[in-house]
């Protein structure tokens, strides 16, 4: 039982708020009140320091609890840590803006103005790529695909159309794997526009835990590693080791020309080299800069998982590999699925441009609007 207050002190504490002109009746109040106040401010920081985390958590990848891991091998490449802008080549410098597409190959700006010059084999939209949302466009003999949905419905049918291509005569929506920057809009694509989607069931179930994706009327599942035809492509899926439940990266071909979408992929995985030496033409992940990664403010946890074995390419690893690869069949690489707070167009490139030789060309997806039409 608590001890009651003495007499004298309740009588001295109430004539001074009698001096205050304030009752003791209200003096609790008004305490009551601002501890209410204070009490959701409090919250509401809460609840916005936890949205910030989940955003950064969202926008490169999954759970931050499989992050502890690191990479078994490290930097191999041979580029020194302390590359960065100030030290680059003048003409591979940053552009004036980070959002100012990069590309050292010819940039259609519609498929009518590519077919009058000539007939393409096959061709390739980066819509948009990035750890904010990803969406690639391929077409071969009027057959056209797209990988992933990572941007809205209206973002998807716009930035098509701006290259006359009508978002209802894509054939399929080939889905990489559960993260939002991948999936989030499959839903709308499939029920406003009627397009099939593909990919996994685990995908599917995984999928619908993290991100809102709606009804679905019906799903072509398929298992990694299976090939799928749809019209005149025939598409390898390769498993990756990204940190969901099946994640694959695509190859696309229509007999001739193949070309690769490769992003999220973990690490620089063994059958990769062998992958790309089979291609034309190669959208490839180059996430994030190690040095701007390491003195960036992502929390630790989330700076391992990025950089760990289940994470990203880093601009080092996909040089590298594009380097070991060497000008073979493959005529360029889009360096793809850039992060906004740890990369920079302009070092992405210069990073490439240091050990790739000159004949295998290099562009660089934007993070923010299509790249324009690539010829395969
Ligand atoms: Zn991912
Ligand atoms: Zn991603």
């Amino acid at each position: 039982m608590l001890a009651p207050l003495p007499s004298g002190l309740l009588a001295t504490v109430e004539s001074h708020l009698t001096a205050l002109g304030t009752s003791f009746g209200e003096w609790v109040g008004y305490s009551l009140l601002a501890a209410y106040i204070m009490l959701w401010v409090w919250a509401g920081m809460v609840w916005a320091w936890r949205a910030l985390r989940k955003s950064w958590t969202d926008r490169d990848g999954a759970s931050r609890g499989e992050a502890a891991r690191h990479k078994p091998t490290g930097d191999s490449s041979g580029l020194k840590p302390s590359d960065s802008v100030e030290t680059l080549p003048k003409e591979v410098r940053s552009p004036a803006s980070p959002r100012a597409p990069v590309a050292e190959l010819r940039v259609w700006e519609t498929v009518d103005a590519l077919v009058h010059d000539h007939q393409p084999e096959m061709i390739a939209i980066s819509l948009q790529s990035g750890s904010n949302g990803n969406c690639f466009y391929v077409q071969s003999n009027g057959t056209g695909v797209l990988v992933d949905a990572g941007i809205s419905g209206h973002q998807a049918q716009q930035r098509l159309a701006r290259f006359g291509i009508d978002i209802r005569s894509v054939r399929g929506v080939l889905i990489s794997h559960e993260h939002r920057d991948h999936v989030e809009c499959a839903g709308i694509y499939h029920r406003k526009f009627g397009l099939p989607v593909f990919m996994t069931r685990r995908t599917l179930i995984a999928a619908k835990k993290l991100v809102r994706l709606g009804p679905f009327r019906d799903v072509q599942f398929f298992h990694p590693g299976e090939k799928l035809e749809i019209g005149d492509l025939v598409i390898e899926t390769l498993p990756t080791p990204h940190d969901v439940v099946e994640g694959v990266a695509f190859v696309i071909s229509n007999g001739k020309k193949r070309l690769g979408v490769l992003t999220d992929l973990g690490h620089p995985f063994e059958q990769l080299g062998a992958v790309l030496r089979s291609l034309d033409a190669v959208f490839l992940e180059s996430n994030y800069d190690p040095d701007m990664l390491r003195r960036g403010h992502y929390p630790p946890d989330l700076k391992a998982r990025i950089a760990g074995p289940r994470g990203h390419l880093s601009n080092r690893e996909s040089a590298e590999l594009l380097s070991l690869v060497g000008a073979g069949r493959l005529r360029w690489a889009c360096l793809a699925h850039l992060s906004g707070e740890n990369n920079d167009p302009g070092l992405a490139l210069a990073t490439h441009r240091r050990v790739v030789p000159p004949s295998l060309l290099i562009a660089v997806a934007s993070r923010h609007e299509a790249l324009g039409l690539l010829e395969v």
